[in-house]
């Protein structure tokens, strides 16, 4: 006998169970357990070892799928909630060590930039070790964050985990195989930028060297560190094309990963989730894309809020808006 039946006495059976005006639609039955005989009602009992029915077989799936449908949203809203308490506490984390290295150096902000030996060379060290996409085992390999001869940061975080966001969920491939990016946060190129990256920074605006220095706008109006679109991941400062650049578009995205947002930390060591308003911002990268830069976004909202958030007019105008 096959094990589903979709006969009438099963639809009969059927709407026995979910129905409770019809519950007498089944016929009783008895089993023998011991020397009792046990009455049983409803119709698979009484054609004796049927399984059930194609139509309950049906509704059990339809019911799981509803159940799956109703806590899957809430599965990725508790998961998406998850990864950006965790990337705010990485944040957390940088800011601290960007705090302590601060005081350690007479109010100075760390070197920051793009350090390679073969297209950058610097015999400083920066926060991290990092060139641009030429240098590529920076994307993977620890020692640029942890080795104190390749990162300033090195002295005071330990963890390499700390520069990963966790919602940044794309691999880069890696002698073949692919495995996760160090690192998805950079350093405002106008905090503490070095001649290295010289020519992005445009000439006017202030290229902050001490804490001191960012008053106008306020040190919770300076942005430090931002998490960077994966696939548009270079060095470890992050470059802002500012008003009266050649581009009126963005040299490095800003992340997307938290629900369309980036989480981004400030001088005066807050850290903000903000939730990016044009669509250009969430760049779609291709598979396989390595996003470049430079991409026009002309009249960009979300441009023109990082960019009243990067650095101000040398002379105090801080005439940019937003
Ligand atoms: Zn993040």
């Amino acid at each position: 006998m096959p094990l589903i039946h979709g006969n009438m006495r099963g639809h009969t059976k059927l709407f026995a169970i979910i129905s409770p005006s019809s519950r007498s639609g089944g016929t009783p039955a008895a089993v023998q357990v011991g020397d009792r005989s046990v009455a049983l009602r409803g119709s698979a009992v009484a054609q004796g070892n049927r399984g059930f029915t194609l139509i309950e077989l049906l509704v059990v799936i339809a019911i799981i799928g509803v159940l799956a449908a109703l806590l899957l949203p809430v599965l990725g809203r508790a998961k998406a909630r998850a990864w950006r308490a965790q990337c705010f506490s990485n944040q957390r984390q940088l800011t601290l060590a960007l705090n302590l290295y601060v005081a350690d150096a007479n109010d100075a902000f760390p070197n920051n930039g793009q350090k390679d030996p073969a297209t950058h060379p610097d015999p400083r060290t920066y926060w991290i070790g990092g060139g641009g996409h030429e240098l590529f085992e920076a994307f993977y390999d620890e020692s640029y964050v942890l080795d104190p001869q390749k990162a300033l940061f090195a002295a005071y975080i330990t963890a390499a985990n700390v520069y990963r966001c966790p919602a940044d969920r794309k691999t880069i491939t890696v002698k073949g195989v692919p495995q996760q990016r160090l690192r998805d946060y950079a350093l405002n190129g106008y905090v503490g930028g070095t001649d290295s990256i010289g020519q992005m920074l445009r000439p006017g605006y202030e290229v902050y060297r001490k804490v001191s220095q960012v008053t106008q706008p306020p040190p919770a109006r300076v942005f430090t560190f931002m998490d960077v679109l994966p696939e548009n991941v270079c060095m470890p400062a992050f470059i802002v094309r500012m008003p009266g650049d050649s581009i009126d578009g963005f040299y490095h995205y800003p992340a997307t990963q938290h629900s369309g947002g980036a989480v981004v930390s400030f001088v005066d060591g807050h850290a903000d989730y903000h939730k990016w308003t044009d669509p250009r911002t969430d760049r779609k990268a291709r598979k396989n894309e390595l996003i470049l830069h430079n991409e026009s976004s002309p009249g960009n909202a979300d441009l023109r809020w990082i960019q009243a958030r990067t650095t101000a007019r040398i002379g105090g105008d801080i005439s940019i808006a937003n």
